[in-house]
């Protein structure tokens, strides 16, 4: 037997609680834990991101949450992974939780390319490569802004 849907709303950040949304931020050292941009180079305040999100029963819980720039957390919204044709197959997202950064991804001339599969939906969906993300990232590169120290 099936079990029932879920009926509450799926509202998004408003219900993390401050000192875990703190916990959360301090843990990524502000940076955007998908492009590692650091909160010092954003226009808009970096936001906290539900990997697995609400909608598909992720937790709001530190194993479940990542800080995140805007423009990724947007990208994202409530997606887990995305499909590469011609074989149709679903490929998951990167999860800063359970991977780790260098495995799925490297830095090329402000580019993050992939180095998996994992890594191709993430940068696809995520859309890192877009034009103005690109140029940001070389000019923070050629003033040792980016990416930040570990
Ligand atoms: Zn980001």
């Amino acid at each position: 037997m099936l079990k029932p849907v879920r009926t509450k709303s799926y509202r998004m950040s408003r219900s993390i609680p401050d000192k875990l949304r703190a916990f959360v931020a301090a843990r990524a050292g502000l940076c955007c834990e998908y492009c590692l941009m650091h909160q010092d180079q954003l226009i808009w305040s970096g936001q906290i991101d539900h990997i697995i999100s609400i909608k598909h029963n992720g937790a709001t819980s530190e194993g479940n949450l990542a800080y995140s720039c805007l423009t990724c957390n947007s990208n994202k919204g409530s997606d887990i992974a995305t499909i590469f044709p011609p074989e149709d197959t679903l490929y998951r997202f990167y999860n800063p939780r359970t991977d780790r950064w260098d495995e799925h991804f490297y830095l090329f001339e402000g580019q993050i390319l992939p180095k998996t599969e994992i890594g191709r939906a993430t940068v696809k969906i995520l859309d890192f490569n877009e034009p103005d993300r690109v140029l940001r990232r070389q000019i923070l590169t050629s003033v040792g802004k980016y990416p930040p120290a570990k």
